[in-house]
């Protein structure tokens, strides 16, 4: 058996009201910048000038599995280093405060980004449709895929006991334990939805690995 449901919870203190109303601010004025880019490209799209088809015969239907996989590759990758780069000193202040200024995160956290985090996370959609060829079923997967995940980092609770998913999946992939370290630390795991970069550059908490297992084997 897991863990009853409430102790799976992730926060330290309770939830402030003053933090959600801020959060949701915050990414009501995110919500409104990401509006912005879907038009453009959508805009673009029109005038014909990116890689963004409709046909599924177009490249066929294994491309659509395959490009799928490669957006969320290649956004982890992006997102793993310019999150890097937002908690550095320099630019922490202005670029990533708000989206740590609750503390403990809640789903609203999940997309409460200062309006220039907003443009450089917006960027990335923005820019991929001009670098690989995508159905628009694949873009909208991704994005989808982008919006569960992170309501799913930021739950501040472990929606699944620990036994639900196997160990390697665990490793290999970022939830809420995972992410709601990295508000509580700041200076480890940076990553999106793979644990992949936190590995390799040493960014992952040393004891991360180890308390699943442990939670497993007491149970
Ligand atoms: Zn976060
Ligand atoms: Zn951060």
């Amino acid at each position: 058996m897991g863990k009853p449901f409430v102790k799976r919870r992730l926060h330290l203190k309770p939830v402030v009201w003053k933090s959600i109303r801020q959060d949701i601010e915050l990414s009501v004025l995110s919500a409104v910048f990401f509006g912005l880019c879907a038009a453009f490209i959508i805009s673009a799209y029109d005038a014909g000038v990116t890689l963004l088809y409709t046909s599924v015969n177009g490249y066929g239907l294994w491309y659509l599995a395959l490009s799928f996989v490669a957006v969320l590759i290649i956004q982890d990758a992006y997102f793993y280093f310019i999150h890097r780069a937002f908690h550095h000193p320099l630019f922490f202040k202005w670029l990533h405060y708000g989206h740590h200024r609750s503390g403990d995160p809640t789903p609203w956290t999940s997309f409460a980004f200062d309006l220039p985090e907003a443009i450089i996370q917006g960027l990335f959609f923005v820019g991929i449709v001009f670098l690989i060829p995508l159905h628009f079923i694949t873009l909208i997967a991704a994005l989808m895929t982008m919006t569960v995940w992170a309501v799913f980092t930021h739950l501040g609770f472990e929606l699944f006991p620990s036994q639900f998913f196997p160990q390697w999946f665990g490793r290999w992939f970022i939830g809420s334990t995972h992410h709601a370290i990295h508000h509580h630390k700041y200076r480890v795991h940076y990553g999106l939805y793979f644990t992949f970069w936190d590995k390799l550059l040493g960014t992952q908490d040393s004891n991360y690995e180890r308390i699943p297992n442990q939670k497993i084997s007491n149970h």
